[in-house]
């Protein structure tokens, strides 16, 4: 029997693996996909206190590596419910394997949110992306397209406009989520275009992209954009309906949890952007993996 058995292996997973194995406890890291969560596609974190900046690759194989160096034990399988046996008796199912533990920690983050468009699934890998750090470089020299108005989509058209022809930035409002500063620094950008209050309404091309065509919001004017990749940053949804039985669900399908971390069942944690929270930031991810640990930590003991 593990102490503590952590879903997702993302910046809030890895956190409480490094704050519970610290505890002397024992840990088991559960992950569907790979390590690192979100983070991973980040090209620069110049937020997070103390590091002047980083990759997300770097920060998130820093943590990794510091998390198996304690002995965090992780391993590569898809949770697919977690049982409430009482005090201190959880078990989480996977596939392959059922694992009993005192108490569970679900980190699960969130996924990228589809623009949903037709063609938009069939297109992925054909000019349709969600992470520009991991498929930017098949764009070199072409014109490309950024959708979203957050950090992501003003972080993406930065990266992109280092070596894409053209950059056309289109949000569907007139301001930012986005840090200022950074939509700043892309005004600067000769190869950067706006397009506000507009909305991408079709993708052009039978197997491949081969173009976008952009509707704007206010005169309902059509434009088609010659781009040969458009990457998608609309935000991200969580992925939690596997607990719905052990956790209670927001109407987003968000677990529900305070800054404390616990859910409503009793040895269950929940930790970073799978949670309901005001802020989904690098830093609350990890801050939230702190607590997890610590108060999973005191449950089991208590
Ligand atoms: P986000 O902040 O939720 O922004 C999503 C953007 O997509 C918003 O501008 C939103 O428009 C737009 N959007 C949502 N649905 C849309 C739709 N169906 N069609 C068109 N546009 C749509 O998401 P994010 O940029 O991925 O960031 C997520 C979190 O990670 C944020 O807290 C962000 O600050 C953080 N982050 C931080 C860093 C960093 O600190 N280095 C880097 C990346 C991300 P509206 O504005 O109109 O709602």
């Amino acid at each position: 029997m593990y102490d503590i058995v952590i879903v997702g292996a993302g910046t809030a997973g890895l956190t409480a693996a490094i704050y519970a194995l610290r505890a002397g406890k024992t840990v088991l890291v559960l992950e569907a996909k790979s390590y690192g969560g979100q983070i991973i596609n980040t090209p620069d974190i110049e937020n997070y206190p103390g590091i002047k900046h980083i990759s997300g690759f770097d920060f998130a194989t820093d943590l990794y590596n510091q998390a198996k160096a304690l002995g965090a034990e992780i391993k590569y399988e898809k949770v697919l419910s977690v049982a409430d046996g009482g005090h201190n008796q959880k078990t989480v199912l996977t596939a392959k394997n059922s694992y009993a533990c005192k108490a569970v920690i679900l980190a699960t983050g969130a996924k990228n949110r589809p623009l949903g468009l037709e063609k938009e699934e069939s297109m992925v890998g054909a000019g349709v992306s969600y992470c520009a750090t991991c498929d930017g470089a098949f764009f070199k020299g072409k014109e490309v397209a950024v959708v979203g108005g957050g950090n992501t989509a003003v972080e993406d058209a930065m990266f992109l406009s280092n070596y894409c022809s053209k950059v056309y930035l289109i949000h569907r409002r007139d301001s930012f989520r986005g840090e200022e500063k950074g939509v700043e620094a892309l005004r600067k950008k000769e190869n950067v275009v706006f397009i506000l209050n507009a909305n991408v309404t079709a993708l052009l091309g039978k197997y491949k992209l081969e173009g976008i065509e952009v509707t704007n919001k206010l005169d309902g004017s059509v434009q088609v954009l010659p781009v040969a990749g458009v990457f998608i940053a609309v935000g991200q949804m969580p992925e939690n309906s596997a607990f719905a039985d052990v956790v209670t669900l927001d109407k987003a399908g968000y677990i529900t949890a305070k800054e404390d971390c616990l859910t409503g069942t009793e040895g269950v944690f929940t930790a970073g952007d799978c949670r309901t929270k005001a802020v989904r930031q690098l830093m609350t991810a990890a801050a939230d993996g702190a607590v997890a640990a610590l108060a999973a930590c005191s449950c089991i003991d208590g």
